[in-house]
């Protein structure tokens, strides 16, 4: 499973890091932060999510008020 998160659309109301330890909070730039994941490009960043971490992940990307988290599957469908 690949997470896709839009940094420019997260409002950092960080209800995405009380559900998925791979998000942390930025307060100076009021936006969440996902350490490791790639750049691909502007505020756009991929990561793989470790198959333990599937369903924090599935939380995470369903409580964000603006769907700034998407989650894919190995087929590259949109799970969330
Ligand atoms: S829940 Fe969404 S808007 Fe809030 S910090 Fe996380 S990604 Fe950003």
């Amino acid at each position: 499973m690949r997470v896709e998160f839009d940094r420019d659309t997260c409002v950092g109301m960080f209800q995405c890091v009380a559900e998925w330890d791979a998000f942390e909070e930025n307060r100076d730039d009021g936006k969440a932060d996902l350490p490791g994941a790639e750049e691909v490009e502007e505020d756009l960043f991929v990561a793989e999510v470790p198959p333990d971490a599937e369903l924090d992940a599935k939380f995470a990307a369903r409580t964000c008020p603006v769907d700034a988290i998407e989650l894919y599957d190995d087929d590259g469908d949109q799970v969330v």
